[in-house]
């Protein structure tokens, strides 16, 4: 089994030439057919546009797809209480499995207090956060706000939060295996490390440092399978973790059981 805790359904530069959610979900099943992928998390945006669909459209453009999940993007800039509250009933109803800030797109820090009512919606049901960490694929990104580090405040201050560090932090890969480590309540996911497909020499020196933060953590009982689909590419990213040498029980817990039991995922 496998599941991909990280995707999005935004129009990019990548999929101009389809400019209907609709057909880009089309797009997403056939990618996960043939990847053999059986289960998908998608992440809204920061922002609401013609190329970025609310969270409301994504839940009812995926209603005829049992294989399909949701984590709600939320800003400061652009969401309201409003939003918080209606995201609530979403929560209630099992519409939203998470919970997604976009820190270094948005000019806060992950433990700025305007994002407390999140984190406390987050804990009363049950659902993780999810933070972007690392370089952000836009040059209006500000980089120390999305630093790995910052996450370690986070988890501190609300040790029962689960927290997801998306694409490892990179490049700030040791922080983030320093923040995993000591932070239980830490999980990461491995996606969006390269636009495109890994070359061979990109490839290695990643999975280097993926198998480094396993022997720094320990036992991945954190680490979710994820690609940031369709900025990455699925068929390279399931080459790319079929390499990392790896226990067969620590592969299970990457590719689908940690994500399973994180998202609650029947
Ligand atoms: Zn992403």
């Amino acid at each position: 089994m496998i599941i991909d805790c990280h995707v999005h359904v935004n129009q990019y530069e990548l999929t101009k030439h389809v400019p209907l959610l609709e057909d880009r979900l089309e797009m997403l099943q056939t990618e996960m057919t043939s990847n053999n992928v059986d289960y998908a998390i998608i992440l809204s945006s920061y922002k609401e546009n013609s190329e970025r669909p609310s969270t409301k459209q994504i839940i009812d453009a995926i209603k005829k797809y049992d294989n399909l999940g949701i984590a709600a993007g939320f800003t400061i800039d652009n969401h309201t209480d409003d939003d918080l509250k209606i995201y609530r009933e979403w929560i209630k109803e099992g519409k939203i499995k998470a919970m997604k800030i976009y820190s270094g797109y948005e000019h806060y820090y992950p433990y700025d207090k305007q994002y407390q009512k999140v984190y406390d919606t987050c804990i009363e049901f049950d659902i993780p956060v999810m933070f972007h960490t690392g370089d952000t694929y836009s040059e209006k990104g500000k980089l120390r706000y999305s630093r790995p580090l910052n996450l370690d405040d986070v988890a501190v201050d609300n040790p029962e939060l689960k927290i997801v560090m998306c694409h490892l932090g990179n490049p700030w890969i040791q922080d983030a295996q320093e923040v995993i480590y000591k932070n239980k309540n830490v999980y990461a996911d491995v996606s969006g490390l390269v636009i495109g497909s890994f070359d061979h020499f990109f490839e290695k020196m990643m999975r280097d440092k993926v198998a480094e933060l396993i022997n720094y953590a320990g036992e991945p009982r954190y680490l979710l399978y994820g690609t940031d689909w369709p900025i990455s590419n699925m068929d390279s990213y399931l080459n790319f973790v079929a390499k990392l040498n790896i226990k067969k029980e620590f592969r299970d817990n990457l590719m689908y059981k940690n994500a399973k039991k994180l998202f609650k995922i029947s």
